[in-house]
This record gives structure tokens, sequence and C-alpha cells, in this order.
């Protein structure tokens, strides 16, 4: 693990290093990445390199395409799936303006400043996703490679040995592991990995979700994100595990209260309920998104906390009640399709401004809200999340907060963005309308 230049340039003498990875995101999380060779990779740490962003969604504005891409040398990891002899390396990178000055565009440095602002207050931000995916046969079709279904061991689980070798290639690359299983959908897995610090989780989001393509794809099967690629199925989502420390203390714990969660806990919690709705166009940023938070499916709908409802959007686990490392809130409606540094800079952004405000937090919902009628549930004040991206724009444009913590240029880029994804999808006849309505109307 290297700490500094020093180490890298020490690293890729020792491994005989070919090229070099830079890797970045855009503003709705695809990888980027271009190679360097080893002899312009000491003038890289020194001046970052350069590169045009007039092609990257979402980054230049007209007349500034000049970006420069700056290492940061702590991500400095071998690429597992490249050749052995002569390995391949990669460095997540800060993008910048050619003055030196961070680019507004670059969601790493979204992430980063809402985490300085949390700094200032004393907060560390603990973030553990956990990212389900199919494997399906090919890209072309969500074809099924086993019926296996929660927790079913092989030979139910065909998908037991790509899990395994995704697992040793994020090890190699400093990943830490918990466990993995076979979610509830025939062909669907699930990855958790050990928490940690924000900014590094997102990068390891971002590590996760490549490696989980690449291995598969050496497998002859196909890794995918997709949030809802089967109807009837339940989607793949990515609960969010969150928590705050401050002077190694974990904020969100109380040995005296009942559920032992502390004031600021619950203002947190309420600040997720509250702005959830403003936020959910970028923890579930595409059309097929809202197919998943529908009821039914383990996925959240409405907006409540709860002990072990696994249908209210925030849950308080109880695997450890009363351990204060293990208290936390797990936050459900994300999913593995979002950016994960944007994703995580808004849910601290909502979980900070319930706790500067003091909100108040309502009751836990510990029935199932999916068993309630409409009426039980406005007697409950039990609000709901946007219920298509279209709905979810809209309501994110009119947030203060969300321009706020994404910027005025990434806030605008990506809602102009989504707006088209949307009228894209508005105007389509799909066949489930020809089948409905063709033959009577
Ligand atoms: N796949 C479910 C979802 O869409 C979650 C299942 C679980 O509880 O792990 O969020
Ligand atoms: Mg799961
Ligand atoms: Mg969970």
């Amino acid at each position: 693990n290297c700490r500094n230049a020093d180490d890298v340039m020490k690293a890729v003498r020792e491994y005989n290093v070919s090229f070099v990875q830079f890797w970045f995101v855009d503003v709705i999380g695809t990888l980027k990445s271009f190679q360097i060779t080893i002899s312009e990779l000491e003038g890289a740490f020194d001046e970052g390199m350069g590169f045009d962003g007039s092609s990257i969604l979402g980054f230049a504005r007209i007349h500034e395409s000049d970006m420069v891409a700056i290492p940061d040398p702590t991500t400095f990891q071998l690429v597992p799936w490249r050749p052995v002899d002569r390995p391949v390396a990669r460095m997540f990178c800060d993008i910048k303006n050619p003055d030196g000055t961070p680019y507004v565009a670059d969601s790493r440095y979204v992430l980063k400043r809402i985490l300085s602002k949390a700094a200032e207050k004393g907060y560390t931000f603990y973030v553990g996703p956990e990212l389900e995916f199919f494997l399906f046969e090919s890209s072309k079709q969500p074809t099924i490679i086993d019926h296996g279904g929660y927790f079913d061991a092989p030979p139910l689980d065909l998908g037991n040995d790509v899990r395994r070798d995704i697992i040793f290639a994020l090890n190699k690359m400093g990943i830490t592991v918990e466990y993995s299983h076979h979610e509830v959908a025939p062909s669907q897995h699930e990855i958790d990995l050990r928490y940690a610090e924000a900014l590094q989780m997102a990068d390891i989001a971002v590590t996760y979700k490549t490696v989980c393509k690449e291995i598969s794809r050496r497998h002859g099967c196909y890794a995918s994100f997709m949030p809802k690629p089967i109807f009837g199925q339940n989607g793949s989502g990515m609960h969010t595990h969150q928590s705050l420390f401050k002077n190694g203390r974990n904020v969100f714990y109380d040995a005296n209260d009942k559920h032992f969660l502390s004031a600021e806990c619950k203002s947190y919690i309420a600040g997720l309920l509250k702005h959830a709705p403003e936020f959910c166009a970028v923890t579930n940023q595409w059309v097929n998104s809202y197919k998943r938070l529908v009821p039914g499916y383990e996925a959240p709908v409405y907006l409540a906390w709860a002990r072990r409802n696994r249908s209210s959007l925030v849950r308080v686990p109880l695997y450890k009640p009363g351990k204060e490392v293990a208290t936390r809130v797990e936050l459900r409606s994300p999913d593995p399709a979002c950016n994960p540094y944007l994703a995580f800079a808004v849910m601290l952004a909502a979980g900070l401004k319930g706790m500067e405000e003091g909100y108040k937090l309502p009751d836990p919902v510990e029935e199932d809200i999916f068993e309630m009628t409409t009426s039980e549930r406005s007697a409950h004040k039990i609000e709901a999340l946007p219920g298509s991206l279209g709905e979810a724009v809209a309501v994110m444009e009119q947030s203060a907060l969300l321009k706020e913590a994404l910027g005025e240029h990434i806030f605008s880029k990506f809602i102009e963005n989504k707006k088209k994804e949307w009228d894209d999808y508005r105007v389509q006849v799909t066949q489930y309308e020809l089948d409905r309505y063709l033959p009577f109307l």
C-alpha cells in the first residue's frame, strides 16, 4: 500500500510495471481510464496529465476542455486481470483545471468537499455498501445461469466460482470482503465489503463493479448492476450502512437510549427521510431504477424507518444491539448503478442537514408498510419516494440542498442529462402497451 509518489515509483520498479491506468468517473459514474507509460509517471505526480475533457459526459463547458488528471498515490494498485509478467497498475485521479484549481465536474471533488465540511466538525464518515448484481449469459438478454435463491449453496448456486475469483481479485487490490452469498433472485449475488471511510469506499465501489464485470467476463458470463433486470423478481440494491465517528467514538451511539441511538443519529435519520425524495434522482438515476422501488421485492417505497422492517427506507440493523462500533443506519433505496461519489455525498448532506437543524425523528414503523391501506399510511403520515425518474428529477430540481451538495455545475448537468433520458423513455411505445391495448382499442 503506497502512501506517496516515492512509494509508487518504488513499486513500479519492483514489479516491473508496464503501464499505469489513470481512473476517474464521469457525472453518471461511468469509469473512464487512460494509460500512461512509466516514463511519464514522475512528471504526472508533479503536474498531472492533460487530457481533452470535452467528450466526457458532464465535463467541459464550451471553450474550456483542457483538464488535468492528478493521480492519488494512495490508490495505486496492480490490476489483477492484466498480464502478470509486465503488470498494469491503476490510480484514481483528481481532475483539475490547468491553473490547479479543482474541476467542478469532478465527482471525487464533490464528495471531498462535503467530507471536509463534516471534518470541520470533527466527523469521519464511514460507509458500507451492499452491491447486489446478476450474472447473465450475456449482455444481450437477462438470461439467468442458475435457479438459486437466498443463501442457496452449490450446486443450486452456480455463481460460486465466479464470486470466489472476484473476491480473490478484490483482495489482491487491497479490498477486504466480509462475506458473499447467493441473493434472493435467481442468478443474483452479493459480495459484502468491510466498511471504510467514504472517499476510499467510493473508489472501492467503482473498483468492485469493474472487477465483477472483468472476472465474470473471464468466466464467460456477464455481471450486471442494472437495478431491475427481470420483471417479477427482486432487483439489485446498494443498501448503504452509514456512521459518523468523532475522536474515535461513534457519534450515532448512546448507551442510555432505548434504541442505543444518539440524538445526533436520530436527526441524521430524520435528514435522510426528509430529503430522500430530493436525492433519489442521484441514488437511483435511471428510468429502470424506479421499477425496483415498488412494493413486494424488499426494496423501499415509503419514507419511514424501523429496526427490522425491510420495507422501510432506513433500517437500524439489530445484529449487535448496543455495540458501539456496530451502531449504524442502513439506507435501503440506493441502487448499484449510481455514481457512488455523488450518492455518498448527497446522503451525507441530507444527514448533516438533519443534525444541523435538529430534525425530529418520527416513531419507527415496525408493521409492514406494504400491507397498509392508503388511509393507514396517511394516518401514520408516511409518504413515498418518487415513482419515476421524471418525478425524481422534478423534485431534485427544486432542492437547494442538492444544488449546494453537488455544486451548480453538476447539479444542472445532471438534471439536463436525466430530463433528456426521461423524455426519450416517455415517448416509447412498449410491448406492454401493444399487448394490453391493441386488441381492444
Ligand atoms: N434486493 C433487495 C433490494 O432491491 C434487497 C434484498 C436484501 O435485503 O438484501 O434492495
Ligand atoms: Mg442483499
Ligand atoms: Mg441490507
